[in-house]
């Protein structure tokens, strides 16, 4: 076990705890990073490929029936808009032209909900590199819409059997294949989570989001929001909406969490109600765990929010109290599903349900001139039978 110098570290979280193989491929890729991330050349290609191909900038869409509903101004940055359905783009375009300028020849990642497994093969195609995606048997029969896309792409899918057949078991076996072959191979991480530098680059690709809310927001109110609120697990989507504003203490920043049937149920996610900090693919974060340390792994209805881990900028971001974590349970997702349908003709992704309905439950924290933007991360297309099945049954 080796770690890594403070670069990594967001207080206590965050590190890489890896054997000496990966940590050779991780040194490669923070300095590979630190050296082509800046350059005019990977910044005009990176931003070329969000705008044109992406659907860049993404809108910042005044809900104005769902705030005539709360009695507060709501925004939703539109996610869902960009290319693939969801915000996980940005990171897979990132990443890929990273690698091909590394000059590596295979992408290879893991996938629970296949929406970030779907933006890899994309960005690999895009660049010319093959794509491997190792999926859990379990999701791979949830998910089944994805896979079929994936393959059609071009994708190879790696079925992981062991363990229980889901997300962490993915991971962990798509770590062990990257320590065999990180001289041609690119581990193109989904969320702000695993051995640093994974993190601070998956933050630095999904920074878009924000940027573009600041932007939006000075142009059409003239001020900064008074909140954001983002769903997650590792925490990407929230992380990229936040980050513009994490020096700005009027703005306040709301995360949640897939809280489950209840909090003592068996498929809660609500890892920094439940959870406790313990290391997981190399990384030190908030984790949902029993009393013996054993990973517990939740089974929200948002495949996306499955993840057991919280990664560590956004572990710390919470622990020092900048960001306010919170959860929202699945009869509110579902029904906040029903009230932005009704109200804004729009399906969101279950996972983003998750922030709607916590704005929905507690409207009373907002007062009547705020100005909230829910950063709307995804839609719901691959989501419609599990909420045809919540209404009406099977
Ligand atoms: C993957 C996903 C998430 C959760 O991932 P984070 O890295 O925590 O953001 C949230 N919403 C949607 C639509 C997703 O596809």
């Amino acid at each position: 076990m080796v770690r890594l110098t403070e670069k990594g570290r967001f207080g206590k979280y965050g590190g890489a705890y890896v054997s000496e193989i990966l940590m050779q491929a991780l040194l490669e890729l923070e300095e590979s990073f630190e050296r082509i991330y800046p350059k005019n050349e990977f910044q005009e290609e990176f931003h070329r490929l969000l705008r044109d191909y992406g659907g860049r900038p993404t809108p910042l869409y005044h809900a104005r029936n769902l705030s005539r509903l709360l009695g507060f101004k709501v925004y939703l940055k539109r996610e869902d808009l960009l290319c693939g359905g969801s915000h996980k783009l940005n990171n897979a375009l990132g990443q890929a032209l990273l690698a091909k300028k590394m000059g590596k020849k295979r992408l290879i990642t893991e996938t629970a909900a296949g929406q970030h497994g779907l933006a890899t093969v994309m960005a690999g195609n895009l660049c010319g590199l093959e794509t491997e995606i190792f999926m859990g048997i379990k999701d791979m029969e949830r998910q089944a819409q994805n896979v079929k896309k994936m393959i059609l792409l071009g994708a190879k899918i790696k079925p992981v059997k062991t363990g229980a057949g889901v997300l962490k078991d993915a991971v962990s076996e798509t770590l062990r294949e990257w320590a065999e072959c990180s001289r041609t191979t690119y581990y193109l991480m989904g969320s702000t989570v695993g051995p640093h530098p994974f993190p601070t680059i998956v933050a630095t690709f999904q920074r878009v989001i924000g940027e573009e809310i600041r932007q939006q927001i000075l142009e059409k109110e003239g001020r900064l929001p008074n909140a954001i609120v983002a769903c997650g697990s590792g925490g990407s989507n929230a992380l990229g909406a936040f980050k513009s504003f994490l020096e700005e203490p009027t703005v306040r920043l709301y995360f949640v969490e897939g809280g489950g049937e209840s909090l003592t149920a068996e498929n809660s996610a609500a890892a920094f109600r439940l959870g406790r900090p313990g290391v997981l693919h190399g990384s030190l974060m908030q984790i949902m765990q029993d009393e013996f340390g054993q990973i517990r792994p939740s089974k929200t209805r948002a495949a996306g929010l499955n993840y057991p881990g919280r990664g560590p900028e956004i572990s710390y971001l919470c622990e020092i109290g900048r960001v306010k974590p919170c959860y929202a349970f699945d009869h509110e997702v579902f029904e906040a599903v029903r009230t932005m349908g009704r109200a804004e003709g729009l399906i969101p992704a279950l996972e983003t349900a998750h922030a709607i309905a916590y704005v929905l439950k507690n409207r009373g924290e907002f007062r009547p001139d705020d100005i909230v933007v829910i950063n709307y991360s995804g839609g719901g297309d691959k989501d419609i039978e599990t909420i045809l099945r919540h209404f009406y049954g099977s």
